[in-house]
């Protein structure tokens, strides 16, 4: 399900392997890839929280993160992301649906709505490169607990590399505590994974983080992560 990336680079084909520091091995993995990859290298980050976009920046310095904003983000995401980047001197860019696109379509489908306002701008964030970073957790959800590190997306025929895998809210919460970073501001209200607003509910203590995503439906994944 997950082919391991290759690389023909001598000395830098093989990823580094998961050791039993998650952080440690978020920048590891991180550094790797830009020695690998350099400026082929597309980084997305949601914003739901500052984890992902503070650690790239931290590890590769002025690297661009790209924000996919769908049209629908909680006005709070967009105002988190902007108060990130002028804290912390964020590169960020913000890659946007066509802007003639039928409106509304979420209230009857919704599949038809994520593949023309996330899949559609990742794939256009994602040309001209050859590796993808994601903040994808296996915490996130049951259908991401045997997400790897790093493998080969060879639907968009790139190199993947999730630097959180294996990242746990204990995780996510010290390295938030220890660089004095914000929190979403929705997050006290139960919201604990940020999507569009027509299609993001809070959740109740103790479930998937993701399970107020398309509440009430079978659908799990917007198709950004297969
Ligand atoms: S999450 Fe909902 S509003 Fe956002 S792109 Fe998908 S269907 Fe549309």
């Amino acid at each position: 399900m997950y082919p391991v990336s290759s690389s023909s680079t001598p000395g830098l084909a093989t990823p580094p392997h998961e050791s039993d520091d998650p952080v440690i091995d978020a920048f590891r993995v991180l550094r790797w890839a830009s020695a690998r990859f350099d400026d082929q290298l597309c980084v997305t980050a949601s914003f739901g929280d500052a984890t992902l976009a503070h650690l790239a920046h931290s590890a590769l310095p002025g690297i661009e993160i790209t924000l996919l904003d769908t049209g629908y983000l909680f006005a709070e995401t967009e105002w988190f992301a902007e108060d990130l980047a002028s804290r912390h001197g964020l590169n960020i860019k913000i890659v946007r649906p066509e802007p003639d696109l039928e409106r509304n379509v979420w209230q009857s489908d919704t599949a038809a709505c994520c593949a023309a306002r996330k899949v559609d701008p990742l794939k256009r964030a994602l040309e001209g490169h050859q590796a993808w970073v994601t903040g994808l957790r296996r915490s996130d959800s049951e259908s991401r607990r045997a997400a790897p590190m790093v493998h080969d997306d060879l639907l968009r025929n790139v190199t993947k590399i999730n630097p959180l895998a294996a990242w746990t809210e204990a995780h996510v919460a010290g390295y938030a505590a220890a660089h004095d970073l914000p929190e979403h501001p929705l997050v006290d209200r139960g919201y604990e994974s940020l999507g569009c607003w027509p299609c993001t509910k809070p959740v109740a203590e103790g479930d998937d983080p993701r399970s107020g995503r398309w509440a009430n439906t079978t659908k799990t994944e917007c198709g950004l992560h297969l």
